[in-house]
This record gives structure tokens, C-alpha cells and sequence, in this order.
């Protein structure tokens, strides 16, 4: 049995007793108990009894202080440079239009095939409305993009790189600083997804030099479901860079109503409308606890998982003809394995039948996911040993 020093950390999870194995948390986080009560305290303290004057008081505010935190704790970003609202994807559609816009005279967009579906699609739509061109890099589905094939991709001609962190489907873990900077020397911006690695993979934002990040809150930043997601912006792009969708929460003065959009000062000015408050108690409540554990210790664990993960799927998975389709290098691998069977999809239709919850992604894939404060190496065991009964 491995030792876990963070084991005592599952119980502050609602369902930490119960004798389900969560494979899931990479897609939805479990919430915390504490959450119950911070909602519950929100419904009758906060918004039925400070009613309106509540904007004055905190919810204003929010989407930066929540922010700063999130960039503290999990993005490695100074003040300032993070903002919480919308979802992810209208995130990705704002700073790609922003992006392209302080680029004039580039025409391209780069990005990879596997890139999750919504970051492909509104780069596609920024494209077409922008009149770019997308440059598609091919990536091996059990990897992702290596420093090598972007060098090859990025020209003159580049506009902006879209990249994932962490990808969705083999939890290939980029070069972060490297890539950032192969971009850069080609005079590009990029724009990384961070929806699978914030509150997971220590993220070092401000270290890399990146220009632009967006990422999701309800995965490992345990928002719940449609909590809204995170944006940075790189200090040094915060005058030049301006956003299309130019509502009043991101203006000067809202509360003047004045007759025309100007855009604020500093990251506020990434801000559409009226913030989803109530979504953002959970995420604040988790980042404490990442805090409190730091990121380094869960990173630690995260890594401790998917080894126990992989290790199980080489002993009691490769004889029934399973393949691990996720980097073995451990620094090559964010907070989930992929197993890739030819039966997995109606695998994981009978593991949900008796509690057993990871997710399928074609081809063949089962994800099992990993949330690190929340998972147990026994339910690794557990869940592995139902994977291999049900395949047998
Ligand atoms: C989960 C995820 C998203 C989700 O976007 P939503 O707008 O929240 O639906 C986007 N990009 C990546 C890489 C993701 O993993």
C-alpha cells in the first residue's frame, strides 16, 4: 500500500464514505462539504439579506479578487492578470478575437487536430469571421505537441498558437515555457487552455511568459456544474489588448450608463456582463484548500495516482489486450490516464451500472481521472479490479 500524506483530505468531500469509485473528477469535480453550508449561508445571509447592496459589498469585485486568488494559487500569475466569468468557451472566442486583432497583417491560427472540440470550433469561427487561415499541426493521439512540430508550424505568417496544457484525451503535459517561447520568436501570441491542468499541474504563467490562458473552474477547481471559467491576460498586453464582446461590466463607469463603450483599465476590461456570482462560492472554497495543501504537494499525489494507475493497468490490463495510450514519463503526463481497449465504450456503459464512473472518449479510450485531493489509492485499486472483471 502506498503511503498517502494527503489521504485525510478526501473526507472533506461530500461522498468521500461512499463506496463509489469516481473516475470523473477531471470532467466534474466532487464538491466540498463545506460548499453546503458557504451556498446555503450565501442564500439567506449574503443575497437574502444584503439583497442589492451586495454588489457594493463583495460580488463586484469578485470576478478579480477570486482572480488574483486562482492566479496565486494554481496559475502562477501576479495580481491583476486573471478574471473570472463567462464559460470557457466564450473566454476562448473573446481572447482569440483580441489576440488576432494585435496581430494585423499575420493570418494565420495554429493549433492540433486533438485539440479539445470547442477550442478547435471558435478558433474555426474567429477564423472565418477574421478571414484567417487555420494551420492545423497532426499530433499522436497518446501524446500531443512537442516542441519540434510547433517550430515547424509557426511562421511569419502566425497570428496566434492555441495550445492545451494538459490534453484532454492522453493528459499529455506541454512545455509550457518552451513552447511559449517558440511561439514568440516567431513574433505570435499564445493562448493556452489550462481546463485540465488548473488545480492539478502547477502552472507557471507569468514564468513562461505567456500572453493569454483561459480554463475551466467545475473540473479540478470543483466549481460545480457551469461555474464560470478563468482568463489571463499578461500584464504587459492589458492597454493593447481589447475584447469584442464590449458589455457594460467591462466598461469605464458602468454604473453612469454612458452613450458608448470604453473600455476599463487593467484585466476588468476582459468582463462582459453581470458576473455568475453563486457559481463562483465553490471555486473560491476549493482554491483555500489548494492553498492550504499547495500545489506542489497535490501535483505530488496527482503523480503518485496515475503511476498506481498505470503500474495496475500493466499488471491486471495489458494481458486482456489493454493499451496505455497516455505518456509514461511522468513529467510528460498532466492528472488522468487513457486505457484503450476495442470494447471500452460498452466497458464503461457496465462499470456505471455498479458505481464505477470514469468517462469513453473515441477511440476506445476509458479515461480514468484522478482528482487529487479527493481520490483514493484504494479506489484506484477498486475501480482498476472492476475495469478488468467487466473486461473479462
Ligand atoms: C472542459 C474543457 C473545455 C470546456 O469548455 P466549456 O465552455 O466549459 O464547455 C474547454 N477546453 C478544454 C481544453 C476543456 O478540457
Amino acid at each position: 500500500m502506498t503511503t498517502d500524506p494527503l489521504a485525510a483530505y478526501r473526507d472533506r468531500f461530500v461522498g468521500a464514505t461512499s463506496e463509489l469509485v469516481y473516475f470523473d473528477g477531471n470532467s466534474l469535480g466532487r464538491p466540498l462539504a463545506v460548499t453546503a453550508e458557504h451556498l446555503a449561508a450565501f442564500v439567506t445571509d449574503e443575497w437574502g439579506g444584503r439583497l442589492i447592496r451586495g454588489w457594493d459589498e463583495r460580488w463586484f469585485d469578485l470576478p478579480l479578487t477570486l482572480g488574483d486568488e486562482i492566479g496565486r494559487v494554481c496559475l502562477g500569475a501576479a495580481p491583476g492578470q486573471v478574471a473570472v466569468g463567462d464559460s470557457t468557451t466564450v473566454l476562448l472566442y473573446k481572447l482569440m478575437r483580441a489576440a488576432v486583432a494585435a496581430r494585423p497583417g499575420r493570418t494565420e491560427i495554429v493549433l492540433d487536430r486533438d485539440n479539445f472540440p470547442t477550442d478547435r470550433y471558435v478558433a474555426d469561427g474567429v477564423a472565418r469571421e477574421c478571414g484567417l487561415t487555420l494551420c492545423w499541426i497532426d499530433v499522436d493521439t497518446s501524446a500531443g505537441v512537442t516542441a519540434d512540430q510547433l517550430g515547424a508550424a509557426v511562421t511569419e505568417r502566425t497570428a496566434l498558437v492555441v495550445l492545451s496544457h494538459v490534453a484532454y484525451r492522453s493528459a499529455y503535459l506541454a512545455d509550457g515555457a518552451e513552447l511559449t517561447r517558440i511561439a514568440h520568436d516567431a513574433g505570435a501570441l499564445v493562448l493556452w487552455d489550462l481546463s485540465h491542468s488548473g488545480g492539478s499541474v502547477p502552472v507557471a504563467l507569468d514564468e513562461w511568459e505567456a500572453d493569454l490562458a483561459v480554463g475551466c473552474t467545475y473540473k479540478y477547481l470543483n466549481g460545480g456544474p457551469g461555474a464560470p471559467a478563468y482568463c489571463y491576460v499578461a500584464a504587459r498586453h492589458l492597454d493593447e489588448l481589447t475584447q469584442p464582446i464590449q458589455g457594460w461590466m467591462g466598461a469605464t463607469d458602468p454604473f453612469l450608463m454612458g452613450p458608448v463603450y470604453t473600455p476599463t483599465t487593467g484585466i476588468r476590461r476582459f468582463l462582459s456582463g453581470t458576473p455568475a456570482v453563486v457559481g463562483m462560492i465553490a471555486v473560491a472554497d476549493m482554491v483555500e484548500l489548494l492553498d492550504e495543501v499547495g500545489m506542489a504537494a497535490v501535483r505530488e499525489k496527482s503523480v503518485g495516482l496515475t503511476e498506481h494507475a498505470i503500474a495496475l493497468a500493466d499488471e491486471v490490463l495489458a494481458p486482456l489486450g489493454v493499451v496505455v495510450a497516455s505518456p509514461r514519463a511522468s513529467s510528460e503526463r498532466g492528472g488522468h490516464v487513457t486505457l484503450v481497449h476495442p470494447a471500452m465504450r460498452e466497458v464503461v456503459a457496465a462499470l456505471w451500472k455498479q458505481d464505477v464512473i470514469p468517462d469513453y472518449r473515441d477511440p476506445g479510450g476509458l479515461r480514468v481521472g484522478l482528482s487529487p485531493l479527493s481520490t483514493s489509492y484504494d479506489e484506484v485499486d477498486r475501480g482498476i479490479a472492476a475495469v478488468r472483471e467487466v473486461l473479462a
